[in-house]
């Protein structure tokens, strides 16, 4: 990015990279977008072929991060976030899945989180402020609610990382044993509660903090998916998939399971880096406001989602879709009003959407077991019904002259051990970032849902 990042509701001035990481949100609530997405020349990306991950991350990300970060500290920082295998299993022929389940909470959300986690640190460190003094100069407090999944994730991006404290509500009685161990096993600079609430309550609670004028001495930000930290890492896997499974250059088809949509808008801007893509399949659960998006160009949210077995995309308006309207020349706001239309010809070329329900989901589940011993997720399933979707549109099926296709598992199948039980008999085998959870000491404070509890408990910890 040579230039900068702009607002997609464009009333907030450019900012660089440093400022956009660390606020989040536009001060217009628009979400940050490259200005000019960086190129990558097509020989440079074959020749990810022989590199490593981290390697192809640092080619990436180099070229986003406008010089701000030295090159051997970016260097040191892939390292340090990518320290696990990503899987690309051969399903039958030229089609393939990619794991990105093998991160330390098992979801790709590892991909994106760990490393924003560690840019904050970096820009923070720049800002100096000495390492002891919480939640004040060189020093942020992430404040997070999570009705699960989401908060793992980042909760252990930030584990351990200086000059950064997180603390996280989650509804105690609605969550899983496994999601709540995934955050109270932590420990450190990560302060878990448990809100005798539900997780609408534990969103009310940290936004009131984030707007309290008796909390402004503590420095707050919230590291959620709109942040353009969440978005950037995720280009990466998309150019070293390819690398890897290319013969000839041939452009691939990508499926991409998508609920916030801010995956797709990670393959979306590698495409325009200069990825070859044939086409992108974006799938979604039974909350199909984008595959009708795209169909008829009229958008409708859906008010209040549709509950799926794929629960992390149970999303009725995608927050990241106003990104992905910007893409194609379009103006989305953050309410899902179109102001200007995205260039629908373009789009409808790129793009192919489909909506699977839960019986698809199921069905794609047993049948990926049962022809090719391919264990699947719920998230994935979706992703890869879609892309059988589009191969039969294609008419060329499940053939060995179809092309390069690779669909995307973003979740292990050990998150859902109930359904894959039910669905295949078998239980899934633990990854070894699960396997040691259940011996370790768990802690957490448990509140009540009130905020005059949850102000006193923040004052305390950060000395406000
Ligand atoms: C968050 C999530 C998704 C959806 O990703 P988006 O970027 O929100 O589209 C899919 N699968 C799993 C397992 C997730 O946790």
């Amino acid at each position: 990015m040579s230039g900068l990042l702009y607002s997609t509701n464009l009333k907030s001035p450019d900012v660089d990279l440093r400022s956009a990481l660390l606020q989040g949100q536009a001060p217009d609530k628009g979400l940050y977008m490259p200005r000019e997405i960086p190129q990558i020349p097509l020989d440079e990306i074959v020749g990810f072929r022989d590199k490593t991950y981290p390697e192809v991350a640092f080619a990436v990300l180099k070229r986003c991060s406008q010089g701000l970060i030295p090159d051997d500290e970016l260097m040191r920082l892939c390292a340090e976030c990518y320290d696990y295998e990503v899987p690309l299993e051969q399903v039958y022929g030229r089609t393939f899945l990619m794991r990105l389940d093998q991160g330390p909470t098992a979801s790709f959300k590892d991909f994106a989180a760990r490393m924003m986690a560690r840019m904050m640190r970096y820009f923070l460190a720049q800002e100096g402020g000495a390492l002891s003094d919480r939640g004040r100069g060189g020093q942020l407090v992430i404040l997070t609610a999570t009705s699960g999944d989401t908060g793992s994730a980042v909760a252990s991006a930030f584990h351990n990382v200086d000059r950064i404290s997180m603390v996280v509500l989650f509804p105690v009685k609605e969550v899983s044993d496994r999601q709540r161990k995934q955050m109270t096993t932590l420990g450190g600079n990560v302060t878990v509660i448990g809100v005798d609430g539900q997780f609408d309550d534990c969103q009310a609670l940290v936004k009131r903090a984030f707007a309290d004028p008796e909390l402004k001495r503590i420095r707050f930000s919230s590291a959620n998916s709109i942040n353009i930290g969440r978005l950037l890492p995720q280009a990466v896997y998309y150019l070293y998939a390819w690398a890897k499974l290319q013969e000839k250059g041939e452009a691939a088809v990508i499926s991409v399971p998508s609920g916030n949509f801010g995956d797709i808008c990670g393959g979306l801007i590698a495409r325009g880096m200069g990825l070859p893509v044939a086409r992108f399949v974006i799938a979604t659960n039974a909350n199909d406001e984008f595959p009708k998006f795209v169909a008829t160009g009229k958008y409708e949210k859906i008010v209040p989602s549709r509950v799926c077995i794929s629960n992390a995309m149970n999303v009725g308006h995608p927050s990241n879709l106003p990104r992905l309207v910007a893409l194609y020349g379009g103006v989305m706001d953050e309410l899902g009003k179109v102001t200007k239309e995205p260039d629908f010809v373009s789009l409808r070329r790129d793009v192919y959407s489909v909506s699977i329900d839960d019986e698809g989901t199921r069905q794609a589940i047993k049948d990926a077991w049962r022809k090719y011993k391919t264990m699947l997720e719920p998230h994935g399933a979706v992703g890869w019904a879609g892309l059988e979707r589009y191969l039969e549109h294609l008419g060329t099926g499940a053939l060995a002259h179809s092309p390069l296709s690779i669909s995307i598992e973003t979740a292990h199948p050990a998150k859902f051990p109930e359904e894959i039980q039910h669905l295949l008999g078998v239980d899934p085998p633990l990854p070894p970032s699960l396997a040691g959870l259940d011996a370790k000491p768990e802690h957490y404070e448990k509140g009540p849902n009130d905020y005059g509890w949850f102000k006193a408990f923040l004052l305390k910890v950060f000395k406000g």
